[in-house]
């Protein structure tokens, strides 16, 4: 299977393909067309097997066929800042020939730069809960726009006891979204978060 065959947009299969991306991984060719959709997911999958992508490239499609805005449509959670910056990075690589523009935050550094970052503008946040969290409550970050949530690495998330951070700011996202979550494992509570945030998802399993 090629790219082209996931309806993927020239600006970005010229990005994927400079990548050295040839064909999409298991996880891609599923995820993709229900995520370009706009349906809601439930991946069970781990790092490694081209998740990021699989989540980003039909995001940032999405966002583009809408035009700019200036304001976060999409937030992408992540537990570790490594983590964060290697989705902010592969995000800015994949919409490089398109005008949608990321942002990233996460704690244990100065948050000047970050919200210097946010204030350029920036359709795709990239966060971690904590420093997101942080942020929100002086006003720096508004949740107010967002069209599409992914909590990545759920249940890591949950391990490293981010989960209250991560309901609170839940409850700042608009009601009408699309919901893609990412879990390795699917204990009890993530599938009971996973209930109460998905909407009739899509389920993937790689
Ligand atoms: P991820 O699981 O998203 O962390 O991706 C793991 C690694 O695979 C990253 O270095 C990606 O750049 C790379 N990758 C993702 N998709 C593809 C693909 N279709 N072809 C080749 N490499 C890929």
């Amino acid at each position: 299977m090629k790219f082209q065959e996931l309806k993927i947009e020239k600006n970005i299969l010229k990005a994927l393909e400079e990548a050295g991306y040839e064909q999409p991984t298991p996880i891609q060719q599923k995820a993709i067309p229900p995520v370009l959709d706009g349906h809601d997911l439930m991946g069970c999958a781990q790092t490694g097997t081209g998740k990021t992508c699989a989540f980003s490239v039909p995001i940032i499609q999405r966002l583009c066929a809408q035009g700019e805005t200036g304001a976060v449509r999409a937030l992408i959670l992540t537990p570790t800042r490594e983590l964060a910056l290697q989705i902010y990075e592969n995000v800015c690589q994949y919409a490089r020939y398109t005008r949608c523009t990321a942002a990233v935050v996460f704690g244990g550094v100065s948050q000047v730069p970050q919200v210097e970052a946010l204030q350029r503008g920036a359709d795709i946040l990239i966060a971690t809960p904590g420093r997101l969290w942080d942020l929100m409550g002086q006003k720096l970050v508004s949740l107010d726009k967002v069209e599409c949530f992914v909590l990545d690495e759920a249940d890591r998330m949950l391990d490293m006891g981010f989960f209250p951070d991560v309901k609170r700011i839940i409850k700042y996202l608009p009601e009408e979204r699309q919901t893609l979550l990412f879990s390795a494992t699917i204990p009890q509570e993530i599938a009971s978060l996973a209930n109460r945030l998905l909407k009739n998802p899509a389920r993937i399993s790689i």
